[in-house]
């Protein structure tokens, strides 16, 4: 038998107790809780067979009392002795991607990241498009490229038209991105032809991860109008391993910034709130943007009535992302097309320059966020490595 020890300061106290798949060199993928630095494997720490599947969708799907069940369980099971095989070490296994992804939505929930986009690709006109202080901007993205933490990403290739070409051309995109952002897990479906209120939002999404929205911005600038992202999007979506519960988040909530005009009565909140999660992008090891969560317009209810006000239906394992996160500072900023102004300025990266990835480059965004009594609670990482293009 063996206790688990949580090291003072742990961004993995018995606060946060986030879960993500796992497997071992003797253990398929099954679902495991992370507590300092040691993994839980919850179907024998609990005895409960819905944690012995590769996904966290079953789980999920049992609802929103079952989760704060669990939740008490889990706290009861590690302040005792648990066998020997229920407790790994995080660094000896091996994470997966925590869900089975349903449908993929994406945002655009940051007024400074929009208005800098509207700077950057329509700089004759007014940056915001004048539908975005009336309803969170989204687009349905590609659920079947989404990939766990850790995965390489192979630069993409595309129609592009570089400014000096007559005609577009098929190569590799030269202007890869990432966006930084949190992603929305759903944990209870809801029907065709229903609505979800603001009001159900926290008994419906049971967690969060941090999502890098790899973008290829050459891609994407020949091939959006009139229909908005597709290839530029679709080749890879990386979240992290561990699915930090939005029960562990209650000492995160901050009320949302003003909204003007106020917005329709589907999308009003008694009292908005978003979270004060603060980001963290490392390029190669070192930190060149700090995003803030906490500055985001629309808040996460906002953007799940919104995605069914028309009446379409969710699933458990529905993602959606919050949009680039970026706060007004430049130092704020969860895009490198941002932080670059478009590749004009370049970005100091250690001792070298960018202005986009280049082959061999890796990104890192980690995050933390308040949780009870002084504790703070992380998220892991999001990290990708960029691999060359198939063909050039
Ligand atoms: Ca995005």
């Amino acid at each position: 038998m063996t206790t688990v020890e949580i090291e003072r300061g742990s961004l993995f106290e018995e606060a946060n107790l986030p879960y993500g798949v796992f497997s071992t060199q003797s253990d398929s993928p099954r679902v495991g809780v992370r507590v300092g630095e040691m993994v839980v494997d919850l179907a024998l720490a609990l005895g409960d067979e819905v944690f012995a599947t590769p996904s966290l969708n079953a789980f999920m799907a049992q609802g929103y009392r079952r989760w704060v069940e669990v939740r008490q369980r889990v706290r009861e099971a590690i302040s005792k002795e648990l066998p020997d095989a229920a407790v790994h070490r995080v660094e000896e296994v091996k994470m997966h991607l925590p869900i089975e992804v349903g449908d993929y939505v994406d945002f655009y929930a940051s007024i400074h990241h929009a208005s800098n986009l509207g700077r950057l690709f329509r700089p004759e006109g007014e940056p915001l498009s004048p539908n975005w202080r009336h309803m969170p901007i989204g687009y349905h993205g590609r659920s079947g490229t989404v990939v766990v933490s850790g995965t390489d990403i192979v630069r993409p290739c595309g129609q592009l038209k570089p400014p000096d070409a007559p005609v577009s051309v098929f190569g590799a995109s030269r202007r890869l991105d990432i966006e930084a952002e949190l992603g929305f897990v759903i944990g209870t479906s809801s029907e065709i032809g229903s609505r979800l209120a603001v009001g159900e939002f926290a008994e419906r999404v049971f967690g969060i991860v941090l999502l890098n929205d790899w973008s290829a911005r050459d891609i994407q600038a020949w091939e959006y109008m009139p229909l908005g992202p597709f290839l530029g999007k679709s080749f890879a979506t990386s979240i992290s391993a561990w699915v930090v519960p939005l029960l562990a988040l209650e000492a995160a909530r901050v009320p949302t910034p003003q909204q003007c005009p106020e917005p329709l009565e589907y999308l009003q909140e008694a009292e908005p709130w978003g979270l004060d999660i603060d980001l963290s992008i490392s390029w190669n090891g070192h930190e060149v943007s700090r995003p803030p969560y906490r500055e985001m317009y629309w808040s996460p209810a906002q953007m799940l009535a919104h995605m069914t006000a028309n009446g379409a239906s969710t699933r458990t394992g529905d993602l959606y992302g919050s949009g680039t996160i970026s706060g007004p500072r430049k130092d704020q900023r969860g895009a490198f097309i941002e932080l670059s102004w478009g590749g004009s300025e370049p970005v100091k990266v250690g001792n070298e320059e960018r202005h986009y990835l280049q082959d061999g480059d890796e990104v890192a965004i980690s995050a933390t966020a308040p949780g009870p009594d002084g504790a703070r609670i992380g998220f892991g990482e999001v990290r990708g490595r960029i691999l060359p293009a198939l063909l050039q």
